[in-house]
């Protein structure tokens, strides 16, 4: 298994350094690089039934093959083949004439007349009695490589340049046939055989090269176990550091803050605030540090939420961090933070990349004296050179991307820390089990009365403009939302900076209309938002950079243009930005879905308010990493387990995880080793650290 990939037949250096690049290094690596898909490569019984565009596998005789000469530089190769059925195959190859080699002697060689076989390709229009194929690959009937490609299930792997499937396939062919005997098995015996999984000998040849559909799913599905075992490993071995961890004190509820605050507030907490608040407090009354996801739509009211939560530790003495994902978003928090506390005997400052030098010393040494309560910043805040006296709360806000390392990373510079982590993402309970098994998780799932969701229109474009043009009418004000920034010769979609220009000049040409996309430096940014907070700008043109965070409770229009390239949970999100205030707003989706499955989701997402149930639609047709994007996949080591489709292996995996550890929390014992050194090996450099010292 340590065996360098290298010294397999037929990889040189090039190709080493291409499987390199895919990670693969030994033959054990190489056996662990798992498909990507996996293709029914059977020869096609009737080929007057294949069709159009598809790949299609012949089998035949060849009854007539030669090259033909196509231009100075290129040159064809025909092969007739006759199959069984009525039609015969006609299959064709294009290729670039070489000065230094015959670039068709293997076709020469292996397609003669009165030779048996087979031609993969893809299948053309036919011609009566004729079946056009263009050809890629082809095996001589008695070549041991067509065992591997076709009349079979055949694996697909991600490549790379310098790579081709077929040649990964005799590659990994040779590693199963040297190595896969003597595959080391995580998963102690035990448990394999109260489970029924296969051994790992068994489950690389079955997952590699499976004789049936059933045994490819018994292989696969033995590897999605192992990867979510040790997942649920890794986590419960966090969650259970974390309980070992003390903070040293006691918050009391003392309300000498909280009473005042709340009666200040002008409004009553929701059932759903008053429940999170609890569970909030029980947690920092704990003796282990808090971890605490918590999720509430746009406009659920979290901030109230997270200031209660500050305001326990400034009762008790103690100092707050308050983080938002950008500088204008602190500012408004501290904006919040002011109004609610005022009268208060709470010291507020804030620090963010705006902060002049000066003042930015002033905090500083406010915040090491302890002659401040609660700083507001960004989520950098906690990076940089801030010393506190006793900071003892950071509250993380928009930000469930705030990954497992980052996490421990905070945890290792403050031990006792408690930590509440913000998001609008709505994040079905069995991903967010998965992704952020050391968080615990509170939800807020009620808004607060006459916070109405902004109705969800699907519309053509002149009739949410009309709209739009109605509600500046009116002194409100809209976005306009475009998928991408600039036009892109690959997709055919509407672009902000070009969209911008044709608002600007021919739709509201008597408006101001303004743009804001991600790849404007962050000042810029935060100029716009603020010019358009400020009313200056009737229009908003923007990518979904605005999807985060900013709060204009006067903006009461958006039109989100492509709607059908947008997640639910992205729509949902986006949404969530009008309707801020108190007056009925309004979202349109307007775009031209292409596929049933689009109709779909858009009607999904106008016909409900729900977050929880668009994001559970988005997993299950588009996947965990759209909803959450590839950085919070770092996080986990999953190559074939599908945190959707594997839902009940995870439950086993979860149970089987507890009960390992019960018996065994170190995973000393020698049936646990393997896993032990595979947890190590997955999750310590990724993790920060798992404890299993
Ligand atoms: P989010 O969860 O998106 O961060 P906010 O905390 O910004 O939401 O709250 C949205 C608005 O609702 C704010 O203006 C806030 O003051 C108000 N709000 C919060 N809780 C309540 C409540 N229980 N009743 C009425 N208004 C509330
Ligand atoms: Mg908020």
């Amino acid at each position: 298994m340590l065996m360098p990939a290298r010294l397999l037949k037929g990889v040189g250096p090039r190709r080493a350094e291409a499987l390199a690049r895919l990670g693969v290094e030994t033959v054990g690596d190489l056996l662990y690089y798992f498909p990507r898909d996996w293709q029914d490569r059977f020869a096609l019984k009737d080929f007057a039934k294949a069709f159009p565009g598809g790949q299609v596998v012949a089998r035949g005789i060849v009854t007539r093959a030669g090259e033909i000469r196509a231009g100075p530089r290129m040159a064809i190769f025909k092969a007739e083949l006759a199959v069984p059925g009525p039609v015969h195959i006609e299959a064709t190859w294009f290729k670039h004439l070489s000065r230094r080699y015959d670039v068709f002697a293997p076709l020469k060689k292996d397609l003669v007349r009165g030779a048996e076989a087979y031609v993969v390709g893809r299948a053309e229009a036919s011609l009566v009695g004729v079946r056009d194929i263009q050809a890629e690959e082809h095996y001589a009937a008695d070549d041991p490589q067509r065992l591997l490609n076709v009349e079979r299930i055949a694996p697909v792997y991600a490549l790379t340049e310098g790579i081709t499937q077929r040649w990964l396939r005799a590659l990994m062919a040779e590693a199963l046939d040297r190595a896969a005997e003597s595959a080391p098995d995580v998963l102690p015996e035990g448990l394999a055989l109260r489970r029924g999984l296969l051994r790992a000998p068994q489950a690389l040849r079955g997952v590699h090269f499976p004789g049936s559909r059933p045994e490819l799913s018994a292989a696969r599905e033995r590897f999605a176990y192992e990867e979510l075992l040790l997942l649920e490993l890794a986590w419960s071995l966090k969650r259970r550091e974390a309980r070992r961890l003390a903070k040293g004190f006691g918050y009391e509820v003392k309300r000498t803050l909280l009473t005042p605050f709340r009666q200040g507030l002008g409004f009553e907490l929701t059932a759903a605030q008053k429940r999170v608040i609890n569970e909030i407090f029980d947690d920092m009354k704990s003796p282990s540090p808090m971890t605490r996801l918590l999720q509430g739509d746009v406009g659920s009211g979290k901030t109230v939420v997270a200031l209660s939560a500050l305001l326990l530790a400034v009762e008790n003495g103690r100092q707050g961090a308050f983080m938002a994902p950008s500088a204008i978003l602190a500012e408004q928090h501290k904006a919040t933070l002011d109004k609610f506390l005022s009268g208060l005997p709470v010291r507020t400052g804030i620090l963010t990349s705006r902060t002049t030098a000066k003042q930015r010393e002033k905090i500083l040494a406010a915040a090491a004296a302890g002659e401040l309560d609660i700083l507001v910043g960004t989520h950098a805040l906690l990076e940089e050179d801030v010393r506190f006296k006793s900071l003892s709360l950071a509250v993380i806000d928009e930000q469930h991307r705030f990954g497992v390392r980052q996490r421990a990373t905070l945890r290792r510079k403050n031990s006792f820390l408690d930590l509440l982590i913000m998001t609008a993402t709505p994040i079905p309970r069995t991903l967010a089990l998965a992704l952020y098994g050391d968080l615990e998780v509170s939800v807020i799932d009620e808004m607060p009365p006459g916070k109405a969701a902004a109705k969800t229109i699907i519309a053509g474009e002149a009739e949410s403009f009309a709209f739009l043009r109605a509600e500046v009418q009116k002194g409100r004000q809209g976005y306009v939302v475009y998928p991408i920034i600039e036009e892109s010769s690959r997709l055919d979609l509407r672009s902000a900076k070009a969209q911008f220009e044709r608002l600007k000049s021919e739709v509201f040409p008597d408006l101001s209309v303004a743009l804001i996309h991600g790849a404007l430096p962050a000042a810029k940014k935060a100029k716009i938002m603020e010019e358009f907070s400020a009313g200056k700008h009737q229009i908003l043109v923007a990518t979904p950079v605005i999807e985060v965070g900013i709060d204009v409770p006067n903006a009461t229009a958006m039109i989100i243009q492509n709607a059908e390239r947008f997640g639910m949970a992205s729509l949902h999100q986006l949404r969530g930005r009008v309707g801020r205030g108190s007056e009925a707003s309004c979202c349109f989706l307007v775009g031209a879905p292409q596929t049933e499955e689009a109709r779909a989701r858009l009607a999904m997402a106008a016909s409900t308010s729900d977050g929880f149930r668009l994001s559970e639609e988005d997993l299950r047709l588009r996947g965990p990493g759209e909803l959450l994007g590839t950085a919070q996949h770092g996080d986990v080591a999953l190559k074939v387990a599908d945190l959707v489709r594997d839902k009940e292996v995870l439950a086993r995996a979860r149970a089987d995880a507890e009960a390992l550890l019960a018996a065994d929390p170190k995973l000393l014992a020698a049936d646990n080793k393997g896993l032990r050194e595979r947890l190590i090996a997955l999750y310590q450099r990724r993790w920060g650290w798992i404890d299993l010292a």
